[in-house]
């Protein structure tokens, strides 16, 4: 019988005691999956998470979440949602009192609203001054064809190419959080919640919110959700992949690698991690970019453990 445990990306390091603890006393893994990626999405001081979050060009902060169960299959999802904070919870609503995986914008607010979610203001002090400077200054770095036109990216020279102000925005201006967790029952659960990349597109969703890319468990096989550029996971549906790997018999180390090899295939420097755990609560994870790590905690644990994941390099 594996021990139940809980393990998350960078922005949950501080935050997973608040999950193992809900593990510790015999509840389930979706509880500390929940609880923990609100506590997150409460942190003002992660910018790439729920409250705090950088706002996208138009200056809104939208944040996008899943949440995945793997006993039953049954997932839930949220994109594009303005003005309310625990996402992650109303995507687990979605899941657990919707006939639909997944809910946008207006849509999901208004059902948010049905169910008396409270709303709440995400754009922080911090957030809006980094987006006002960057209307100001750091967009015309960026590159001097690029102006923004009522929160819309314009341009005034020929060889405007919208491409070319999104890469270099990249890699280091975005954030998620990834929380995976496996019960006393040995059911697993997995949580994504994102306010995406900083100063996206208006209307733009990442991987977070799509099963299959971002977020994927099922209890036969293991687990995986990815971080990163969104744009790779859900062209490469990452986390699903990862999970079938397993299920051919891969550890999660080597599935996760494998994943990350399949990106590095399909584009030049790219930014993709992604962190999985398999049905004997073996754990991985792999990076495009770095020697990724990851955080695990037991229920028998002191203190939250960082484990390395490793680097696939071209
Ligand atoms: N994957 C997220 C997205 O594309 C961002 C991140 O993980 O850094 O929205």
């Amino acid at each position: 019988m594996v021990k139940p445990f809980i393990m998350g990306s960078d922005s949950a390091k501080n935050f997973l005691e608040i999950g193992i603890k809900i593990l510790s006393e015999g509840k389930n893994a979706l509880d500390a999956v929940e609880q923990t990626c609100k506590a997150v999405e409460s942190n003002q001081d992660d910018h790439g998470v729920g409250l705090g979050g950088i706002p996208n060009l138009a200056g809104e902060v939208t944040l996008d979440a899943s949440i995945m169960c793997g006993r039953t299959l049954n997932a839930g999802a949220v994109a594009h949602v303005r003005d309310y904070l625990h996402v992650i919870s109303i995507a687990r609503r979605v899941m657990e009192e919707s006939p639909h995986v997944l809910l946008v914008g207006d849509g999901a607010e208004l059902f948010a609203e049905h169910l008396g979610f409270e709303k709440t203001k995400l754009l922080t002090p911090y957030a809006e001054e980094f987006y006002n400077a960057f209307k100001e200054k750091r967009l015309h770095e960026l590159g001097p064809e690029f102006d923004l036109d009522k929160g819309y990216l314009r341009a005034d020279e020929q060889d405007y190419d919208i491409n070319k102000w999104f890469e270099r925005l990249e890699p280091h201006m975005r954030g998620t959080v990834d929380v995976m967790a496996f019960d006393i029952n040995q059911n697993i659960a997995t949580g994504v919640t994102t306010s995406g990349t900083y100063l996206k597109l208006p209307g733009r969703v990442g991987d977070s919110p799509i099963i299959g890319a971002g977020n994927y468990c099922d209890n036969r096989y293991g687990a995986a959700c990815c971080t990163g550029t969104g744009e790779l996971a859900i062209r490469n549906g990452s986390a699903r992949a990862v999970v079938v790997y397993m299920k051919t018999g891969m550890s999660p180390t080597e599935a996760c690698e494998e994943s990350m090899k399949e990106i590095q295939e399909i584009v030049e420097k790219p930014s993709m991690n992604v962190i999985a755990f398999n049905s004997l609560g073996e754990t991985g994870g792999a990076s495009t970019h770095r020697e990724i790590p990851y955080y695990y905690m037991n229920i028998d644990s002191q203190r939250v453990e960082t484990r390395k994941g490793s680097w696939v390099k071209k």
